[in-house]
């Protein structure tokens, strides 16, 4: 598992159209070895598909709606843990996670259309991965990539009723 706490903090979700985003947001963060996704809105279906997942394919991923941005903000920070706002506008990836990387408990913002223009000033650090627009589940990705360098393909995700063993061609899992 990896060692440090990495949690994502969604803002910007609109129920209504980026459901199966922060679904994705919330997956990625999951297998690429995050601990949580705390959601500023209130969605009970992103929280339930995530749980669904969690169920079945294992591990202790948390999902909570229903935050407030500047209360989760300041309560990370208290405990000790790190801000990273992920935006285009921000310092290049490469030139910044060394830095980052040695924080044991970083909270990753992510946004859905425009962030508020405060998020710019509570992060400890705006990460642009890449100076051009994509999107906020391939920037996740290669920051917690980045971030871990590659050691969360070892994560392991206890107690699930069901695995891959990974194969050169078709599909096998096990069901417990
Ligand atoms: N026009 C929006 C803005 O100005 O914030 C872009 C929103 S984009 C669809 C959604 C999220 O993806 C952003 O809030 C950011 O977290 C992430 N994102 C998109 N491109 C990025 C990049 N190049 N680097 C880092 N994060 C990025």
């Amino acid at each position: 598992m990896t060692s440090q706490d990495v949690a994502i903090l969604r803002i910007g979700h609109r129920p209504e159209r980026d459901q199966r985003v922060t679904t994705h947001v919330g997956l990625t963060a999951r297998a690429l070895g995050a601990k949580g996704m705390y959601l500023a809105s209130a969605d009970k279906g992103v929280v339930e598909s995530i749980s669904d997942v969690v169920e079945r394919w294992g591990g202790e991923f948390f999902c909570e709606d229903n935050v407030k941005y500047r209360a989760c903000i300041k309560e990370w920070k208290a405990q000790g843990g790190v801000v990273v706002h992920l935006t285009m506008y921000g310092l290049n990836l490469p030139d910044v996670i060394g830095e980052i990387r040695p924080h044991a408990r970083v909270l990753v913002i992510v946004g859905a259309e425009k962030v508020p223009g405060d998020i710019y000033g509570l992060a400890d650090y705006n990460v642009a991965v890449t100076s051009q627009p994509h999107s906020e589940i391939s920037s996740l990705a290669l920051f917690l990539d980045n971030f871990f360098q590659g050691k969360e393909f070892a994560c392991e995700f206890p107690g699930a009723q069901i695995s891959i063993i990974p194969t050169r061609v078709g599909k096998q899992t096990v069901e417990r």
